[in-house]
């Protein structure tokens, strides 16, 4: 299957727009669920309406928090950061899931030049989404490989590999629309939002997909 460039024109719409939204509802949504709360403490007669309302909001709020991420274009921090005290906490981060599933996480440095101009947190954000992708494809576990290398035109390259379900060709056209999921409890907005990020860090990201898995491949300039 051939690698698809995921291009910027994809978020610009979805980004602003969204991320106002999200604000605008979620002062709104915390006051409706610590009422019913309230309510459903003192009358359980009708438990299941609420577990139903509950775990709706929960849906909500899960998607209103993805897209707050993109919500501050401008507050973006860059700092010359190290790529391996990044995956260090990536890792730590998204361990326990893995080994949850079965799934080991190897990271392996295959070149010295290792610093990044960037805004850490929404790095990490970014390595975080892919990685989760990963595991969720992943049913029978297996390895997750990283590898973290140098470009012939000098940038910073990260390969993630994964032996998951992969991707059809027809829903690798469509990854990094907002809201486009093949999972039933997903938001679709993971990519978006990585490819945004990725975008204002001056990279790319390309998806390839074959059968027995994913890989995915995200370039950063490198500073010194
Ligand atoms: P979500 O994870 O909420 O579905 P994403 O934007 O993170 O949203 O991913 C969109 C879709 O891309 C997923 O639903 C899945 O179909 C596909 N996808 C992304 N990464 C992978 C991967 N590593 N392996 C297989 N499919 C993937
Ligand atoms: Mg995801």
């Amino acid at each position: 299957t051939e690698a698809l460039l995921l291009q910027s024109e994809k978020l610009s719409v979805a980004g602003q727009l969204a991320a106002g939204i999200a604000h605008e509802i979620r002062n709104p949504l915390t006051a409706i669920k610590g009422f019913l709360q309230l309510i459903e403490a003192e009358q359980d007669t009708q438990k299941t309406y609420f577990d139903i309302i509950n775990s709706e909001m929960n849906r909500i709020e899960l998607i209103l928090g993805e897209l707050l991420i993109l919500s501050k274009p401008h507050a973006l921090k860059f700092e010359k950061k190290n790529i391996k005290q990044i995956f260090d906490q990536v890792k730590a981060l998204i361990d326990t899931q893995a080994i949850m599933n079965n799934i080991e996480v190897e990271i392996t440095y295959l070149s010295n030049l290792q610093t990044l101009l960037c805004d850490e947190n929404q790095l990490k954000q970014v390595f975080i989404n892919i990685l989760k992708n990963s595991i969720e494809a992943m049913h029978n576990g297996g390895k997750i490989t990283v590898e973290v290398d140098t470009t012939e035109s000098n940038q910073m390259q990260i390969r993630f590999i994964d032996q998951g379900c992969g991707i059809t060709e027809e829903n690798l056209q469509r990854i990094g629309q907002p809201f486009f999921t093949t999972k039933e409890k997903g938001t679709g907005l993971g990519l978006m939002i990585s490819m945004k990020i990725i975008e204002k860090h001056n990279g790319t990201i390309h998806i390839s997909s074959e059968n027995n898995g994913t890989k995915i491949e995200v370039t950063l300039p490198l500073t010194r």
